[in-house]
């Protein structure tokens, strides 16, 4: 048997590990070889397929699955979640914007495409026992499998791709007095939840002050989930639900509390602004810096920042949403590989799990190393350094910052976003005369080191997990061509060796509905679009980005629906 080994890093002089032994002994590899392939003696016949086990059938785990082509792979996917949902439109689920079945596809519609060596199996992954490469499973209460089914799977390779939990902070009441916005269970029952409140409130038997708390809708947390379920909320109350219980309605109030001081602090200024002027119009309360302390069955506590003091606000539904925690099991992994004190499972570039050499994470449950990123960019300083002096010339520099914000977006945007954009397109756009100036590098490491403090992890998004899912793929696919290519497949035989980019992220902007028909949008190249016809671009982008025709029709049709006759407001 041999085994062959490959890693490309582009900072390395390229190195190709080819290892050889015969009569079925094995070979060392390269710690730091992030894929490798497994050979067939000829003699002996094929080598068993390599299975891959996937856990979780969201973002991640659904790109990866869509854009594996390789049928040399045994395949079998886990996740308590028989579907994909399009979570970008779980906000428009909330009131009947969009139905819930709409934004979901079975995912044995896409485990099925690929073959009979793809399986599906509904349940959650309790461990993983990364020394024996073996995860245990169980079916979950949830499942309606009927008892608690458990079993184990061996792999060779495991993708872990599980996602996030909503993060309470450990903020008491918080589990069992507000709705989370993760899962298309949550919108169903907030959607519910809603209907019943306007129900309840129009009871005769209750007092004025009782029907006010009924309708006080609160939602915390004011990131792009949390202003969107907001937005669309004022939209369902005041176009559909307003004619339906006049006498109520002018009880209706909509309050979002954020801790820090804006809304929609990850977005560009200008967004802020004019989401917070829109809101301010429609009549949504807005309160910044106001932290939440304690969730009660029928107030909320709030510690205001300014006052240091503490409000209680009565309300009838609130909806939580402060961004994302751990899962247990994945804290109880991360314990196991020596992985403490961390959000999320850390990975090299490649997206394996650091000190596991078969295992890969991505999405919202992973991040990539930070301290390998900075440990890279001070890498590519010291090499532009040439003289040794600690001063770059601008056409050093400039060649320094193209590098790193070619290979750390995040870097770019961050720098763009402290208003810095002017010292990179100096660096980018200098003239002729500029080319005698030379550079300090420690002014330069100044600026950078504020990015190393400040350089968050990639966002905890869609379009970073299914980029992840997407690469991950790609490395797969090519394992199995240099297989069958020995000396590298042909297109890259010149160089005699087979390549394995480290993951980029490419950002392609972001949206942030804002409800009454209208958009903000941050696009790549800086650009800022707020307004109506970026709502008619946001219809455009979602709808292509669906994963199948069935959802897009379905969701257009939807949408089509709400024109024209408005929003159901049945509680079903
Ligand atoms: P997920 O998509 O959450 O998938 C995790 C999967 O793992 C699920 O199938 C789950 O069932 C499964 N799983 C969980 N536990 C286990 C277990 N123990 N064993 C096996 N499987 C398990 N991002 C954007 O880019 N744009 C947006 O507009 C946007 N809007 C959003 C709106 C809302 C309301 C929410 C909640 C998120 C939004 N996001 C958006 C973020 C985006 O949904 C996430 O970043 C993305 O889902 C992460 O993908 P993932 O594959 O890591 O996890």
């Amino acid at each position: 048997r041999i085994y062959r080994a490959f890693h490309d890093r582009p900072s390395l002089s390229k190195l190709l590990l080819v290892s050889t032994v015969s009569g079925g002994g094995i070979v060392a590899f390269s710690d730091t070889t992030p894929f490798r392939v497994a050979y067939a003696d000829s003699a002996q016949g094929q080598c068993p397929k390599k299975k891959v086990v996937v856990l979780g059938t969201g973002w991640a785990a659904t790109s990866f699955l869509k854009n594996l082509k390789n049928s040399s792979y045994e395949v079998e996917v886990v996740s308590p979640r028989n579907y994909f949902a399009f979570t970008p439109l779980l906000p428009s689920v909330t009131n009947g914007t969009v139905e819930a079945r709409s934004i979901v596809e079975p995912i044995r519609n896409i485990v099925n495409k690929k073959g009979p060596h793809c399986e599906y199996r509904e349940a959650e992954c309790y461990k993983i026992d990364a020394e024996k490469k073996k995860i245990y499973c169980q079916t979950t209460q949830a499942s309606n499998l009927g008892g608690k089914e458990e079993f184990a799977i061996d792999y060779d390779y495991l993708i872990i791709a599980v996602g996030a939990r909503a993060n309470t902070f450990n903020t008491p009441g918080v589990e069992e007095n507000t709705h989370f916005l993760k899962e298309v269970e949550d919108a169903q029952k907030i959607r519910q939840t809603v209907i019943d409140c306007f129900e309840r409130a129009s009871l005769p038997s209750l007092s004025e002050e009782e029907r006010k708390r009924i309708l006080h809708f609160v939602v915390v947390g004011g990131g792009p989930t949390g202003v969107e379920f907001a937005a669309e909320l004022h939209d369902f109350a005041i176009e559909d639900l307003a004619q339906l219980y006049p006498e109520v309605k002018n009880l209706v109030k909509i309050t979002l509390l954020e801790a820090g001081d804006h809304i929609l602090n990850m977005f560009d200024k200008r967004i802020t602004a004019f989401a917070e002027q829109k809101f301010q119009r429609e009549d949504i309360n807005i309160k910044t810096g106001s932290m939440v302390v304690k969730v009660a069955e029928k107030e909320i506590s709030t510690k205001e920042r300014g006052t240091g003091h503490v409000v209680s606000i009565p309300y009838g539904m609130a909806v939580w949403s402060t961004g994302i925690g751990t899962r247990p099991f994945i804290m109880e992994f991360m314990k196991q590989i020596g992985q403490t004190n961390r959000r999320a499972i850390a990975t090299d570039e490649w997206l394996r799990v650091d000190g596991c050499d078969t295992i890969y994470a991505l999405g919202d449950c992973a991040t990539i190393n930070q301290r390998r990123v900075m440990e890279d960019i001070a890498a590519i300083f010291s090499k532009a350094d040439k003289s040794g002096t600690g001063k770059l010339t601008i056409q050093d520099a400039k060649e320094v910052v193209a590098d790193i914000c070619e290979r750390y977006p995040q870097v770019e945007l961050y720098l763009k976003k402290k208003n810095m954009k002017n010292f990179v397109d100096l660096l980018k756009h200098s003239d002729s005369e500029m080319q005698t100036l030379k550079l300090d590098i420690e002014l330069f490491k100044l600026a950078l080191s504020e990015v190393d403090s400040q350089m968050k992890n990639l966002p905890a998004t869609a379009q970073v997990a299914a980029q992840q899912g997407e690469y991950l793929a790609d490395c797969f696919n090519r394992m199995d061509m240099c297989e069958k290519n020995p000396e590298g497949p042909l297109r890259f035989r010149a160089s005699g060796r087979h390549r394995f980019h480290p993951f980029r992220y490419k950002h392609f902007g972001q949206f942030a509905p804002l409800g009454g028909e209208q958009t903000a949008a941050e696009l790549p190249g800086d650009w800022v679009s707020i307004g109506r016809s970026t709502q008619w671009l946001w219809y455009s982008v979602y709808a292509s980005k669906l994963v199948s025709w069935r959802t897009r029709v379905l969701v257009i049709s939807d949408w089509g629906r709400r024109f024209i006759f408005g929003r159901d407001s049945s509680r079903i």
